[in-house]
């Protein structure tokens, strides 16, 4: 196999979430570097800060590839000083190239939607648009799905609801997807697991018969790192190694 470059790294992503399927409003493709660097180590997160820049650097990785774009505002200056700013001069000083995929991953089989609820064992899985429905194998409690959710995705999650409502098709959309609960209910879903939303939100949904989870923006996306890594050792073979980031966004520390 040839050695991979930025470019064939690309193509490969837009396999399974093509590039053109992102929302108008996102950032997403290549953001910085150039398409023929040659690729032997990747770094995936979900998110890119200076310190995921120099995990980048210190592992000899030249590419990263997140989920959460840079940029994704309008970006206008670079000045020392301000985070993001920090982050691009970082990469562009290192020579490290960045790919985000954002709303065009969010829509495929290998979301964070889709693979939380593959590690919560959820079958049958059916998608419309960000959501994804499934069933659980037998009806449990929302309470005993609580702890499975906390189980799995290792992370505390908000149950709001009646503990011991009936639960046997539940709709996921990761991320910043609280709306979404009316198209669970459409779905027929008796649960909803979302990683934000909003008050008034969770008391319609509440009020609908909807149990919601709130399992946190980060902890409801990241099981979509080790898909991504699977796909491209599966496309890309030997020729590149892959490493998920052991930052945390908010803190740089690891797991
Ligand atoms: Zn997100």
């Amino acid at each position: 196999m040839p050695q991979a470059t930025v470019r064939t790294v690309y193509d490969c992503i837009d396999q399974f979430a093509p590039f053109d399927t992102a929302e108008a409003y996102d950032n997403v493709g290549l953001l910085v570097g150039s398409w023929d660097t040659p690729v032997k180590r990747i770094l995936c997160t979900l998110d890119v800060t200076v310190n995921t820049v120099a995990e980048a650097r210190r592992s000899g990785s030249q590419l990263i590839v997140s989920h959460h774009p840079l940029m994704f505002h309008g970006r206008k200056r670079l000045i020392n000083g301000d985070p993001e700013a920090d982050t691009i001069r970082a990469l562009i000083l290192s020579d490290i190239n960045l790919i985000s995929a954002h709303t065009n991953w969010d829509q495929s089989v290998l979301s964070g939607s889709a693979s939380v609820a593959e590690d919560l064992g959820v079958t049958g899985l059916r998608q419309e648009g960000y959501l994804f429905t499934g069933d659980f194998p037998s009806e449990q409690s929302a309470s005993s799905v609580k702890s499975l959710i906390e189980k799995k995705i290792k992370a505390p999650v908000r149950m709001y609801g009646s503990p011991s409502q009936a639960i046997r098709t539940i709709s996921f959309a990761g991320g910043a997807y609280g709306s979404g609960y009316t198209e669970a209910i459409a779905a027929g879903a008796q649960a909803y697991l979302t990683g934000e939303i909003r008050h008034h939100e969770i008391i319609d949904a509440v009020a609908r018969g909807l149990v919601v989870f709130d399992a946190g923006h980060y902890a409801s996306e990241v099981p979509m790192i080790p898909r991504l890594i699977r796909f491209l050792k599966e496309q890309l073979g030997d020729t590149v190694d892959l490493i998920a980031s052991s930052q945390q966004p908010f803190t740089g520390a690891l797991y």
